[in-house]
This record gives structure tokens, sequence and C-alpha cells, in this order.
């Protein structure tokens, strides 16, 4: 039986941000040593349960926290599999640990709609669940386009990929999936078939490269292999992998899941080189190569932007008072109140030490010293506590509209905005417009 088509794969992000993997395992060595090796992974937490009836409680309680069960078919209250049944019925992927592994288990297990197995037993074993946890974790909810004009094969398809947790949207020709890739920017991978009606499948490829990347989308063709010289041509037009058909399950998912932690590797690189460590938010780096496009579309009169530069009072103070690792916590709350105010195209950064910028693209209806003193205020108000106790901090704002000459004036403008803010008493904003500057805050 293959787990119910409940549409869109669940995400299985709990409000803490964890996700967590159900373990089933009767035997106490193997339970402890995977499930330490999972909760090694970041963001990852492994609930146990030694038995089928202990699994039964934890998934009635509330199945929909876990993203993943890793089960082991022999438990003393179920000898025979019958965990697979049960973890169907909640729509969570399944990775069997069997004792040993030979064609036809392997089969049976695939027939069940299972997303993997492994052999239990020795180092390897356990290294190849973890990563897979790991893989899992990062690639559940991930989005796959498959494009065939066969409605067996995208259904067949679209199977195997909930399975391994991914969402699944479909196209039944070229032109349709380019249209389907054009109003979903959350489409890491697709699926394209060669012999299609309307666009064939080297045509819609083509066209998808013009809209995205290497880097941002994986595009696997797929060929009949009596057709050699297709590959050639998907891949030089732009397709970053192949399956060759007929496959078999397991190549299918090597190749899906590699081409999808191949991305999550270059969206990494790319968060280290654009991302401050501590908050999260952009770096000076990124700031500067972004915001100056944007200044020159500002210069054009193709939108109003405001530059605004926050910077913490008295910082110094709350490090000497409270240490440094507090201070990190209050650098990221105000970080956090920051990403949540930009929208629309802006930029949030951390421009050095306890100095922010925010980049926001206005509406002519926005107030910016209505929104800068809300955002003043609500970092005010935060709730912070050093030993239960509430600790103060503010922050200095000072902003300006008017693009000048380049961005390095507007940015000097904010800056000097800043210290008029920090000599009227701090907790302030200080906005510059045209020659005259307008003032809120305590
Ligand atoms: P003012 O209101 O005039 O801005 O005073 P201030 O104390 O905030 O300014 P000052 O520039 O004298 O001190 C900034 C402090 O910010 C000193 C520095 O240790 C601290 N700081 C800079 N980066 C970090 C960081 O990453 N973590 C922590 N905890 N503190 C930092
Ligand atoms: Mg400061
Ligand atoms: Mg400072």
């Amino acid at each position: 039986m293959l787990p119910a088509d409940n549409g869109d794969a669940r995400t299985a992000l709990t409000n803490d941000g964890i996700r967590r993997v159900l373990l089933v395992e009767d035997s106490r060595s193997v339970a402890s040593v995977l499930a330490g090796a999972i909760n090694q992974l970041e963001g990852i937490e492994c609930e146990l349960a030694g038995n089928y009836a202990t699994a039964k409680t934890l998934l009635e309680e509330r199945a929909e926290r876990f993203f993943l069960a890793v089960l082991d078919l022999n438990l003393p209250d179920a000898p025979r599999g019958e965990i697979i049944d049960l973890v169907e019925q909640f729509s969570i992927p399944i990775v069997v640990l069997t004792a040993t592994v030979d064609e036809s288990i392997r089969d049976a297990l695939f027939r069940r709609g299972v997303a993997d197995y492994v052999a239990k037993e020795g180092v390897l074993g356990i290294q190849y669940v973890t990563r897979l946890v790991d893989r899992m974790a990062h690639s559940t909810g991930a989005k796959v386009l498959v494009v065939d004009d066969s409605r067996t094969y995208r259904e067949y398809l679209s199977t195997l990929l909930k399975q391994h947790g991914y969402t699944v949207c479909s196209a039944t020709d070229g032109k349709e999936g380019l249209a389907l890739l054009r109003a979903d920017p959350d489409i890491r991978l697709v699926i394209a078939d060669y012999n299609m009606p309307n666009m064939d499948g080297l045509a819609m490829v083509a066209q998808m490269r013009k809209l995205r990347s290497h880097d941002d989308l994986a595009i696997v063709a797929v060929s009949d292999s009596s057709r050699p010289g297709l590959l050639a041509r998907f891949l030089k037009g732009g397709a970053s992998d192949y399956l060759n058909k007929p496959f078999c399950v397991e190549e299918f998912y090597c190749r899906i899941d590699q081409n999808i932690e191949m991305l999550r590797s270059v969206q990494r690189a790319r968060d280290a080189a654009d991302r401050d460590f501590l908050t999260g938010l952009y770096n000076r780096r990124y700031f500067f190569k972004h915001a100056r496009k944007l200044h020159e579309k500002a210069v054009a009169g193709e939108l109003d932007m405001l530059v605004a530069m926050i910077d913490a009072d008295h910082f110094k103070r709350i490090n000497d008072t409270y240490g440094h690792s507090f201070g990190d916590e209050a650098l990221v709350a105000i970080a956090d109140v920051l990403s949540g105010a930009i929208d629309k195209g802006g930029i949030a950064a951390r421009f050095g030490g306890e100095e922010f910028v925010c980049l926001f693209v206005l509406d002519l209806a926005d107030n910016p010293l209505r929104c800068l003193d809300a955002l003043r205020r609500q970092i005010a108000d935060l709730d912070l506590r050093y030993e239960g106790r509430p600790v103060r901090l503010t922050v200095s704002i000072g902003a300006t509209h008017m693009p000048g000459d380049n961005l390095d004036a507007m940015l000097q403008q904010a800056d000097r905005a800043v210290y008029e803010s920090k000599n009227k008493g701090r907790n302030r904003v200080t906005l510059v417009q045209s020659a005259y500057c307008l003032e809120a805050g305590c």
C-alpha cells in the first residue's frame, strides 16, 4: 500500500524550529547510537519508541511533528513489520532498518512505499541513516515540478517524490511546465520528459534556463536509453542531470536527492558569503552590491527609497553589565525586528558591531517617519530579560529620503542623522528630508 496522497508534503517544522524524527527500535544499543548521531544534527531531534505500543501513543498524540520515521521491522509486540502499516496511516515518509538486505526484501519494501531501507548493523549503516535524515530534513517540502505527457508516469513519479517528503506539482507539456515555473519561484527541481505535445523537453529546458540558473534550479531530464544522443543534447541545453528509462527506484531517489543536496550546498556557500554569522542578516558586502542597484533606480525616478541607519544605544554598557553573550542575544533580537520590518524588495543588513542599516522601498502612501518610529518603539518594547529581570534596550535611528549623488552620500546623511538622534538623548528617530529634519521619539 502506498501512503495516502495528501497533496503537498508536510513540512513538519514545529514552533521551536526543530524537525523531529520518530525512531522505533527495540535494540537499546542500536537505538542509543542512532539517536545520539541524529541528535547531533543541527535543528533535528529524535524521539525514541522501543516498541509498537509506544510508537502508536506518540503518533496518536501529535503525528504532524514528525517529518520522518525510521523503523525497525521486528519489534517485540509487532514482529512482522506491522509498524509500517501504522506509520503509513499518518502519511509520514518511512526509512526501514533491516538486519539483512537482499533483492527480495528490497523489492517488497519499495512496493510498500518506503522512502529507503538500510542495513542497520555497523558504522556504515548508522552513517547512512544519519546523512539520509539530515538530507530529508532539509529537502522535506522542497517543490519538484514533473513535466510529462503520460498521466501514469506523472502519477508514478509524484508518488515516489512524496514518499521522500517532496512537494510535487505537475504539467502535461513543455508550455504548461514553463508557465508553472514562471509563476512559482519555490520550484527547486524539474523532471523533464522529452516527447511531449506543444513544446518538447529540449525546448522547454532551454526556455527554463533563461529564467533560472543552475545554482537556483536543478533540471533532471528523462530519456529513453535507445536514444543516447538525446542525453547529450539535454545536458548541453541546460539540464543538470539525467535518468535513462527504465530506471530503478533507488537510482531515481539518488539522482533527485543529490541534485537537491547540491542546490542546498550552493545556497549555504552563498549565505556564508552574503550573511552575517551572528544575526543571519545580510552583511555589508551584500548590502552595497544590491543597494547600489536600487539607488540607480531611485535616481532614475523608478522608485522611492529610504535609507535608515540604526545604532544600539549604550551598547558597551549592556555588554559590561550583562556579558558579551547577552549582548549577542540582544543584537539578534534587534536583527529579528529589522528583518520583520522589511518587505517589497528592501534590505536589512548588519553594518558592523551594533550598527544596522535598512533600505526600504516606499509606497507613496507610506509615512516614513511614522514607520521608523514604530520600528524604534518595537525595539524599545522588546521583552529582554537577564536572570529574570527586564533589560532596557533602545536604538537611535537616522534616515534619509534623498538619493543624493550616490549611495555613499546617502549613507553619510543617514549617519549624521544618527548622531543627531544620539545628541538629542537617544531612543529617537531623525529623518532628513529636503533641507530640514523631522524628529520623533522619546
Ligand atoms: P552609543 O549609544 O553612543 O552608540 O554607545 P555605544 O556604547 O553603543 O557605542 P560604542 O561604539 O562605544 O560601543 C559599541 C559596543 O558594541 C562596543 C562593542 O563591544 C559592542 N559590540 C560590537 N559588536 C558586538 C558583538 O558582535 N557582540 C556584542 N555582544 N557586542 C558587540
Ligand atoms: Mg551604539
Ligand atoms: Mg556604534
